[in-house]
């Protein structure tokens, strides 16, 4: 067995006797032990970064520019490791966590882009008697100590997320991955220190949940950036003590297919948002409406394309759909399913686990009060749901205390406008799924699925304050 890894301490590696094993999901070998960063190191990455942030806001934007595309060229360089450790750790399909790395460099480059771009206003103050003269100034500066939580399921490009835009806009940003799937942070804590990131602005602190929460309530954390369950981001933003907390978290995603859709297409792309990485994206399809003219061909579209991927071994390159982080998570999403069928759904194809592995599984005759739909069910799971009018389908994606993304298939002008209106989510898709996401869109949760939106340019104005300068010219 190899050494624990080190946690990364203001650019110092450190090692320490506490360690947290880190399995494989598929066959629960342990791949790595990785050190646990206590309180002493958590105050010191602190320290740290108090005055990596100092270095961070002086240095110009084309040196961030340059070092955020540096760290995005580091990845691409070591695109299969990086790959590997997300297949091994995530238990992410080969071909998903390859798509991952690329995705993680983009988000970086185009930090480096939005680095460039941080500008202000001029503000004329003639508007009434008293602003004779004067002319404001309103700059962009950066808060100081970001901390950025992040959760198993994107290891790399969630925590690219946190770290390039924090540094893009001139702040030091202190890192805490998901215990599961630390190795990807620490690999990015590498990165950044290769990129000539002034090494006191990065920590990468694998720890407990308690020493993270620590730090949450720690003054010297200027925002906390958070992305995981509502459960824990609510508490967080509950006890931490600055006001800037963003929570990006969880939904029970609706689509609506209606009788003018493309149906092949449609099908295709929700067994993709569906069934990708096991369901276990916040934006994963779970809840399918469709109109009742066409549902029974879409219900057998759907049952073929679930039927038909591959499942099983993450690490074989035609894998479609691998393990869930856990058995016990699979476990979990398996009684959610199984409690359906017990009340009348009806299980159309899948529902049955082996490990870790859950089959891709398509279920109907459901309620709306059912855990398979009021909850997030984040397994590779759907529910079918008839509808007979555009405005019964409409109250139906939004009965939901969530409000992430979701998605429309029709062509109608009238019923997507109806969609913009009736829907409460961060982001509305039209003929597309609502797991769709580029890396440099506005991303984000109404309701309860968060505050804040997250994509390099939303994140980096969260991470700036806008400053006033009034200048007496007279
Ligand atoms: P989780 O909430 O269990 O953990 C997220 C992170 O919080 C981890 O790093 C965990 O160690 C840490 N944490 C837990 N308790 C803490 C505490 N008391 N103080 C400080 N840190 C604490 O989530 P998860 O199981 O890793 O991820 C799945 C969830 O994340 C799902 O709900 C999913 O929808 C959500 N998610 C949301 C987005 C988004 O962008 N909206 C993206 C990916 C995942």
């Amino acid at each position: 067995m190899q050494d624990p890894e080190p946690f990364l301490v203001g650019g110092e590696w450190r090692t320490s006797p506490a360690v947290l094993d880190v399995a494989e999901p598929y066959l629960g070998s342990t791949v790595a032990s990785v050190c646990i960063a206590g309180r002493e190191d958590c105050n010191d990455a602190l320290n740290a970064a108090e005055a990596g942030y100092k270095q961070m806001r002086d240095l110009p934007a084309y040196r961030r520019s340059e070092c955020l595309t540096a760290m995005a060229g580091f990845l691409e360089e070591h695109a299969e490791a990086a790959t590997e450790l997300i297949v091994s750790e995530a238990g992410k399909p080969w071909r998903a966590a390859e798509s991952e790395v690329m995705r993680s460099s983009d988000t970086l480059r185009v930090c480096a882009e939005e680095a460039r771009r941080i500008d202000g206003e001029i503000l004329p103050l003639d508007w009434t008697e008293g602003g004779d003269g004067r002319t404001g100034y309103l700059y962009r500066v950066p808060l100081g100590i970001i901390l950025g939580i992040t959760p198993f399921n994107f290891p790399l490009n969630l925590a690219c997320h946190k770290l390039g835009p924090a540094l893009a806009a001139g702040n030091a940003c202190i890192l805490k991955p998901a215990s599961k799937t630390p190795l990807t942070s620490l690999f990015l804590g590498e990165a950044a220190l290769a990129a000539g990131i002034p090494p006191q602005a990065v920590s990468v602190l694998p720890c407990l949940p308690e020493t993270a929460e620590a730090m949450v309530r720690d003054p010297r954390v200027a925002m906390v950036s958070f992305t995981g369950s509502p459960e824990v981001g609510w508490h967080l933003q509950a006890v931490a003590r600055t006001p800037r907390v963003a929570l990006e978290l969880g939904g029970n995603a609706a689509v609506i297919v209606h009788e003018d859709a493309d149906l092949a297409y449609a099908a295709a792309r929700i067994a993709h948002g569906a069934f990708s990485y096991s369901g276990q994206a916040c934006i994963s399809v779970q809840r399918v409406l469709v109109h009742h003219t066409v549902y029974e061909e879409m219900r057998l579209l759907l049952c073929e394309r679930a039927a038909s991927l591959v499942t099983g071994d993450p690490t074989a390159p035609e894998t479609d759909v691998g393990p869930m982080i856990s058995e016990f998570a699979a476990m979990a999403a398996e009684k959610k399913i199984a409690e359906a069928v017990a009340a009348g759904a009806v299980c159309c194809t899948g529902g049955s686990r082996e490990g870790a592995v859950l089959q891709p599984t398509v279920l109907e005759n459901t309620t709306p009060g059912m855990d398979v739909n009021a909850t997030e069910l984040f397994a590779p799971g759907i529910t079918l749901i008839p509808y007979d009018t555009w405005e019964e389908a409409i109250a139906l994606a939004a009965d939901t205390p969530y409000g992430l993304q979701a998605g429309i298939f029709t062509n109608d002008i009238v019923r997507i406008q109806k969609a913009v209106r009736g829907i409460p989510v961060g982001g509305l898709i039209v003929n597309d799924i609502p797991t769709f996401r580029m890396d440099h869109m506005p991303y984000g949760g109404t309701k309860h699925s968060g505050i804040g939106r997250e994509g390099p340019r939303s994140a980096i104005r969260e991470m700036t304050e806008e400053r006033l300068v009034v200048v007496n010219g007279q």
